[in-house]
């Protein structure tokens, strides 16, 4: 499973827990290099980062508002959705390239 853990990226969940931190430039230089090295290859981290980046943009510009938790709550649904869709394509079938 997970126990082979690999020191070059974070894991999806990691990203996700530093991802605020990363947009305010809150991380050390070694999380976001493992954080950006993780993006390259995990295509529902990205997707998570835009909506996330995006919703902090619309929130700033309707003013200087927190991001609730709930908000926050329905992102992290979202990636882990699309997470699950991107582990279930294919199995079961074995005509995988
Ligand atoms: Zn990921």
């Amino acid at each position: 499973m997970l126990s082979k853990e690999s020191r070059a990226s974070l894991t999806c969940k990691e990203t996700i827990a530093v991802l605020s931190d990363y947009l305010e430039a809150l991380c050390g230089p070694d999380v976001v290099e493992r954080l950006e090295a993780h993006l390259r290859d995990c295509a529902p981290c990205r997707a998570y980062l835009a909506t996330f980046r995006r919703t902090r943009e619309l929130t700033r510009t309707v003013g200087r508002v927190e991001m609730p938790p709930e908000m926050k709550a329905r992102l992290r649904q979202f990636l882990m959705k699309q997470l699950r869709t991107t582990t279930n394509e294919g199995a079961g079938s074995p005509d995988t390239v």
